[in-house]
């Protein structure tokens, strides 16, 4: 099977089968991402996709979920996902979801008949790095996209039936306006009510802007304490009907999983726990290994 670079994929797709469809980011100029700095982005030919899916079925014909690699491979034409779907669906009958990673800017490009038409091909499960509602943090992230553009892309995705994962970074508006990062991202994910949220901590690799940004101090970083309190303040802000809380990144300075509404008391009081084990450390910031993984816990 053919894959290029490094492969990067959510944790909760240990199982999926892995296929890349494209090389790469079309996007690649997020502030953070350390991903794909020397790809440059292509489309898979279509035939070596399809080899790929006839060699995966060989190996294992009973796969149910497939990842489609790399970095925002929603930015295929419906048509092209409608092509790649039918050969997966004829290869593994057996699979019910194709995700993806996928940008504000891929749903943007699509209409709703096509949002339809590629849900009806069992494409769902989409990754979406949102990072924020904060406008500020979104130019700075130079993500290609505002808190309301967001908003009503995302509700075209549910509008279609897709369903999703709203992935949220905490710290990414730095330490001076992490309440208000905390407000609005709140009252973004509230808007959208999405079944997957999934959070991390801001942090850097060299390799992108904000590693430079945070060694220089052009972007001032969030203490442990601010981390904390805004962990709490989002997960207060927020009024959900029915969301995994999906936190176990190692970047995270309380990693939980949980369950929105029903676990946000036991949630809030983890936190407060947490803020007694670090007492010492609230105002320093967190030192990181790779993925962010926190050292001084
Ligand atoms: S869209 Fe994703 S992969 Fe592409 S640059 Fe941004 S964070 Fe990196």
């Amino acid at each position: 099977m053919n894959m290029t670079g490094i492969v990067y994929r959510p944790p909760y797709e240990a199982e999926s089968l892995l296929l890349q469809v494209t090389k790469g980011c079309s996007h690649n100029k997020c502030t953070f991402c350390y991903m794909y700095p020397d790809v440059k982005f292509s489309v898979c030919p279509i035939e070596e996709v399809r080899t790929d899916i006839a060699e995966a079925a060989e190996i294992n014909p009973d796969y149910e979920r497939v990842f489609l690699e790399h970095g925002d491979a929603f930015v295929l034409s419906a048509d092209r996902l409608l092509e790649i779907a039918d050969a997966i669906h004829e290869k593994l009958p057996k699979v019910k979801t194709i995700a993806m990673y996928a940008s504000i800017q891929n749903i943007r490009q699509k209409t709703d008949d096509e949002l339809k038409k590629l849900h009806d091909a069992g494409i769902g499960g989409l990754d979406i790095g949102a990072e924020s509602g904060l406008d500020e943090a979104l130019v700075y992230m130079n993500k290609g996209h505002t808190a309301k553009e967001a908003e009503e892309q995302l509700k075209r995705l549910t509008e279609a039936g897709i369903d999703y994962s709203f992935n949220a970074i905490i710290g990414c508006a730095g330490s001076d306006l992490w309440k208000e990062n905390a407000e609005a991202t709140a009252e973004l994910i509230n808007a959208v009510q999405p079944h997957l949220l999934f959070l991390g901590t801001l942090h850097a690799q060299k390799g992108c802007r904000l590693f430079e940004d945070m060694k220089n101090g052009t972007f001032k970083e969030c203490t442990i304490g601010q981390l904390l309190d805004e962990q709490e303040h989002l997960i207060r802000c927020l009024d959900l009907k029915d969301t995994i809380y999906f936190g176990s990144h190692p970047s995270n300075l309380v990693p939980m999983l949980a369950k929105l509404p029903k676990h946000k008391d036991e949630m809030i009081r983890h936190i407060h726990e947490m803020r007694k084990h670090y007492n010492s450390n609230l105002d320093e910031i967190p030192m990181r290994a790779a993925e962010g993984a926190i050292l001084n816990r």
